[in-house]
């Protein structure tokens, strides 16, 4: 019987995956050995299962002889690339904790996560477009273009050792692919041997959140955790060996490695890399191109797909399902998808990194009209309550936070005790910081935020780090940013700035103190010069109050989203 309060629990006859994440490839590999597995087009690969399978073993032999050890960590700093993929994969073989660096990082952001975790290893892209990962790398740890490779001793960076780098090769790294040669007999004994050894409930992944508190937080999941989620999400689309999935989200974030990847090694499809960074058109012709059956975006992504003025050349047919996720979702645009990009099939998902991510998720089964509106139903094994401010569950319709808890909750923030606790209750709920409603039929919606969040095309940004960053400005006395509606973006960074009495500065110079320092999805679009800020009688900033004045005088509307 359904009750009257927002409580919901996903009942499923399909039992939880009891695997690690290597025997799941294994079984890939045998069940599928034929069928393609990875194919990224811009890099030359169209793998079957049973090479990407060799491939991996042959990169955790390497990470092995390089002296990495069960539970230590190892860093990947790169866009999406197949050798991304064969590490997360290694990595989980070897028994070591994957770690995921966002591209978008710049050097205050990447030597904090390094040594937050302690990285043993790390993963390094050389460079793409603006990004050049290996120079930055350098200007953090210049020990490295003089060290031997694989014995780094750098001052900002203590614990890493091995610095290993796809594409070419700069002094004082090894290269990817002599990596994958490296492993003999011993190091392949040691494998079979790890293979009963590493345990499902280990730590198999840390991913970087930020938070209200400013620095952002190792978020560690286990390979039940993430296998586990993948597996559901992919059956919530009726995934098979036949489909193939395109993936132009980014694999830094769970959509990326877990809906994606994951999602593909648990039910056989196969993982569609359009290119590295996300672009509208290269991912319009992979699907074109590699007949895919299921395209994966945060709404700004479909958004700039189907608003591409060459949109219509493309022939989509072979699209059938897919997920729109990470941001409110519009209304409208999930329409266009059903009809224009011929997604009948298509769900939307909401989560968060913190529960492997999915919680919800509509199933390909229901209505249109609940489809495009809501964000679906609990997902299986998982449990879901909406309580109010003083924690008690609301009932059905009314607004709350919503709070997970179930298989997917992860261990917690990698060293950070008390602010697990914080975020995770004595009787394991995750509380999620996001305002939302649950139906009668048990369908959600996200109807707000408690927690201090921009979500930025599908990326989230904390105003509290990027205030602390913009206080250490000679010239800026004080400053509070938030976010306002964009038609693309969904939100868009907004900065008020107080200056200190006497000085002068422009909007220019202080977008320049952010450049090369922090991502540039943290950089406002908009920075405007203050004398005070709106407060409540007791001294407290209030934001809405900044970000509606902003919105009026600019004229920007926010969307109706599921
Ligand atoms: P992340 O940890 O990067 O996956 O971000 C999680 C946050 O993104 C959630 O806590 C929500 O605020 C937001 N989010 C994710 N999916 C949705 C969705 N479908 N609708 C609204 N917000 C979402």
């Amino acid at each position: 019987m359904q009750s009257a309060l927002s409580y919901v629990s996903g009942a499923s006859e399909e039992p939880l995956l009891g695997q690690t994440i290597g025997q799941a490839l294994d079984l890939a590999a045998r069940r599928w050995s034929d069928r393609p597995a990875l194919i990224s087009p811009s890099h030359g690969v169209a793998w079957t299962w049973r090479e990407f399978r060799a491939r991996v073993g042959e990169l955790a032999a390497g990470l092995l002889k390089l002296g990495l050890r069960r539970g230590e960590r190892i860093g990947v700093w790169s866009l999406n690339r197949p050798e991304w993929a064969l590490t997360q994969f290694a990595a989980a073989e070897a028994g070591l904790v994957f770690v995921t660096i966002n591209p978008a990082y710049r050097l205050h952001e990447l030597e904090y996560a390094l040594k937050k975790v302690g990285c043993a290893a790390l993963v390094v892209a050389t460079r793409f477009k603006t990004s050049d990962f290996i120079g930055l790398l350098n200007s953090l740890a210049p020990e490295l273009a003089r060290c031997e490779p694989g014995a780094l001793k750098a001052a900002k960076l203590p614990d890493l050792r091995i610095v290993v780098q796809i594409g070419e090769r700069a002094p004082g790294t090894l290269g990817f692919e002599a990596v994958a040669k490296l492993g003999g007999d011993a190091e392949r004994a040691a494998l079979a041997a790890l293979r009963d050894e590493i345990q499902f409930d280990d730590a198999a992944n840390v991913q970087f959140t930020s938070g209200t508190t400013g620095s952002p937080k190792g978020v560690t999941l286990t390979h039940h955790n993430i296998l586990n989620n993948g597996y559901f999400v992919g059956r919530a689309m009726r995934l098979t060996p036949e489909d193939r999935i395109c993936i132009p989200v980014p694999l830094y974030h769970c959509f990326g490695m877990v809906m994606g990847n994951l999602a593909a090694v648990t039910l056989g499809a196969a993982m569609v890399y359009p290119g590295e960074g996300f672009d509208p058109l290269a991912t319009l012709k992979t699907v074109e191109s590699e007949r895919c059956t299921a395209l994966y975006g945060v709404p700004t992504m479909f958004i700039a797909e189907l608003d591409h003025p060459e949109f219509d050349r493309f022939d989509l047919s072979s699209l059938r399902t897919g997920i729109m996720a990470g941001a409110p979702c519009p209304i409208a645009v999930m329409r266009r998808v059903l009809d224009r990009m011929h997604m009948r099939d298509v769900t939307i998902a909401y989560g968060m990194t913190e529960t492997s991510p999915v919680s919800f998720q509509s199933s390909t089964e229901d209505s249109i009209e609940r489809r495009v509106a809501t964000i679906g139903r609990v997902h299986p094994h998982v449990e879901v309550k909406i309580v109010d401010k003083l924690g008690r569950i609301v009932r059905r319709g009314e607004p709350g936070e919503l709070c997970t808890r179930g298989y997917s909750v992860m261990l917690g923030y990698w060293g950070e005790e008390q602010k697990t606790r914080e975020a995770l209750d004595a009787a394991g709920w995750m509380h999620t910081g996001d305002l939302a409603t649950v139906d009668a039929e048990g369908y959600g919606n996200i109807v707000g935020r408690i927690k201090d969040m921009v979500i930025r095309g599908g990326e989230n940004v904390y105003p509290r780090e990027v205030e602390e960053f913009l206080y250490k400005h000679p010239k800026i006395q004080d400053v509070q940013v938030f976010g306002v509606a964009d038609d693309r973006y969904g939100e868009e960074l907004c900065a008020w700035v107080r200056v200190r009495a006497g000085e002068r500065l422009t909007a220019e110079e202080v977008r320049a103190f952010c450049r090369d320092q922090i991502a540039h999805n943290k950089i406002p679009r908009y920075v405007e010069f203050v004398e005070e800020f709106p407060m409540t009688v007791t001294g407290k900033v209030q934001k809405y109050l900044m970000r509606n004045a902003v919105e009026e005088r600019l004229g920007l509307r926010r969307a109706e989203t599921a």
